[in-house]
């Protein structure tokens, strides 16, 4: 074949390959194109995965009817005229590739009018060839539908996934899109059914609520943007959310990064997430995060990909401290509560930078403060937690607890990120020390224990003998308990943890297990040792006796619920309370 330059839709079929990936990547242009814009709200409507049609409608500032048809010209942008502008990129978008490129492969109609014009227009595509253009009357705004994706590149629509994984793709890029942009409202509608929408109240809070769920996001703490470790480096602030310890996944997939209002991939950033957990999380597990990152942008070359997931950063050390720090401060004690100087911490960030389109009021953000006891700052409640144990050994698995009392002599009163919590004292004993005995029994670590002065006991003749056939496995748990003639025994020694309690019902439960099934003595043995071992209902604790249980319930495997499968705890969470007092 002889030389040629491309047709021009032969070269936007091509490019759209980089750029038109699959349908969620459509839905991605439109989006950005849309927030460019200025919009405050859009709705994004899907059938058929996207395979039948992808519609973005916004409230932008539109197109001007005399420059519509350049809107699908390839390198056509209205963001940036010189290759500087690109350190200074306040937008989405600037490659001016995407329309050319989504038109080239679809059909695609737009209606659009400019905020200060007259009437709208529409123009239909078909495979990038403009089919018609003519005057409609319009609400001012964009409304871009792409039918019929890759109707004439059969190699891409062979390759497209099933419907089902490219709705759940574009329902994840809504998702992140209106995390990212708290003040803007954002629909999406997959074959006319709403999947999800956001209100735009401007708080990152709220769309969170809508996007994991209550019981998810009661599990989260609120990172905010930390002095800078070097003054000499550019300000990077990170704000956001991340779970506390005890929720967690199987993979890095729930770490949403966004910079300058952009969904990036890095995974150097995500590292640095999972790093700030540290000990905190067992290996294999993940926290979900989503961090907003702001820094200024001639620090961020957002020009290295086509899809631009991708950023490079001038200063990358500086980003990954920076978030390391804020998310690590977050989630554990180091908290430095004196910096707090905000009264909620709804302002405690500014948004991404928006787009300045020309002939758009700024829009004034709503940041209004929401009631600061609706979820409150992991800092404000750590204050006076007493310095635990220099480095947690295991895993934290509850959020930090501070306690404020004890009531009825039976349960632990404690505050945390989430609300009120009502402890069992003995039931979270009892689980501690499960886990507690559990763990040294397998690593075979020796019990301690306590020697005295031989006491006699007397056992109903049945228990005798099955506690004398059982006595070597005792002694693993620090008994020593010698056979004294009859039904009787010398006791010389016992565990440390039972020290104290009154001996022949410690032998006469103990015996008792040692009836059961003998495949699971160990496990009943353990069962019933902790048990005897818990604080009991009815003891009176001090405050920093209830700090300690607490602390060491925080780090159980199985904090929730007792051994014998009762709760360990009651949470009222700080919106039952508000409802309870007619505060919402
Ligand atoms: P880019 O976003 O990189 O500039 P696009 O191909 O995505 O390139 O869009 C081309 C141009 O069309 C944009 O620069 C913008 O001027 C205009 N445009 C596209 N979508 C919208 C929209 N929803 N509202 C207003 N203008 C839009
Ligand atoms: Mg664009």
């Amino acid at each position: 074949m002889p030389i040629r330059v491309l047709p021009e839709v032969v070269a936007a079929q091509i490019a759209a390959g980089e750029v038109v990936e699959r349908p969620a990547s459509v839905v991605k242009e439109l989006i950005e194109n849309a927030l460019d814009a200025g919009a405050t709200s859009m709705v994004v409507e899907v059938r058929e995965g996207g395979k039948r049609l992808l519609r973005v409608s916004d409230d932008g500032i539109g197109i001007p009817a005399a420059e519509a048809s350049l809107a699908f010209a390839r390198h056509s942008t209205s963001k940036l005229q010189t290759i500087d502008d690109l350190d200074q990129l306040q937008t989405l978008g600037f490659r001016g590739e995407a329309l050319a490129s989504i038109a080239s492969v679809s059909r695609t109609t737009m209606v659009t009018r400019h905020r200060e014009e007259q009437a709208g227009v529409e123009l239909v595509l078909e495979g990038g060839d403009l089919r018609s253009e003519r005057p409609v009357g319009a609400p001012a705004g964009t409304v871009i539908s792409v039918e019929n994706l890759f109707f004439n590149t059969p190699a891409r629509l062979k390759f497209m996934k099933a419907e089902s994984t490219e709705r759940k793709h574009i329902n994840q890029l809504v998702t992140r899109y209106a995390m990212a942009y708290p003040d803007v409202r954002f629909r999406l509608v997959q074959d006319d059914r709403e999947q999800f929408h956001s209100t735009g109240s401007g708080d990152l809070a709220d769309v969170l609520v809508d996007v994991l769920g209550l019981d998810v996001f009661r599990e989260m703490v609120e990172v905010n943007p930390q002095p800078p470790s070097r003054p000499d480096l550019p300000p990077v602030e990170v704000y956001g959310f991340t779970s506390v310890p005890n929720l967690s996944r199987s993979n890095r997939t729930h770490i949403v990064l966004f910079v300058n209002g952009r969904a990036i991939v890095d995974q150097r950033l995500t590292y640095a997430v999972v790093q700030a957990y540290q000990t905190l999380l067992p290996n294999g597990r993940y926290p979900l995060a989503v961090l907003l990152i702001t820094l200024p942008p001639e620090d961020v070359d957002v020009n290295v990909h086509p899809t631009k997931a991708e950023v490079r950063f001038r200063y990358q050390d500086a980003v990954f401290t920076a978030i390391q720090r804020a998310v690590r401060v977050a989630i554990s004690h180091e908290d430095p509560a004196s910096d707090y100087t905000g009264t909620g911490y709804a302002n405690a960030w500014s948004p991404p930078p928006r787009p300045i389109v020309p002939g758009e009021e700024q829009l004034q953000l709503d940041m209004a403060v929401p009631d600061p006891g609706r979820y409150p700052r992991a800092s404000e409640m750590d204050s006076d937690i007493p310095a635990g144990p220099e480095r947690p050994a295991r895993p934290r698995t509850l959020p930090i607890l501070r306690v404020i009392g004890q009531i009825g002599v039976t349960y632990i009163v404690a505050e945390g990120p989430a609300g009120l919590y009502l402890i069992d004292q003995h039931a979270a004993h009892h689980r501690i020390l499960l886990e507690a005995i559990t763990e040294q029994f397998e690593t075979g670590e020796k019990f301690e224990r306590e020697t005295h002065r031989a006491v006699t006991v007397e056992l109903p003749p049945d228990l005798a003998r099955t506690l004398e056939n059982g006595l070597e496995a005792l002694a693993v748990f620090g008994f020593e308990i010698e056979p004294f003639g009859g039904s009787t025994f010398r006791v010389r020694a016992v565990p440390a943890n039972v020290v104290g309690q009154e001996l022949e019902h410690v032998l006469y439960v103990l015996a008792r297990e040692l009836q059961g099934d003998p495949n699971r003595q160990a496990e009943r043995l353990i069962h019933r040792l902790s048990k005897l071992a818990a604080i009991k209902a009815g003891e009176m604790l001090d405050t920093d006796v209830m700090q300690g249980l607490i602390q060491q319930l925080e780090r159980c495997a199985s904090p929730l619920v007792d051994p014998d499968g009762n709760p360990t705890m009651v949470h009222i969470s700080g919106d039952d309370l508000a409802r309870q007092f007619g505060r919402e």
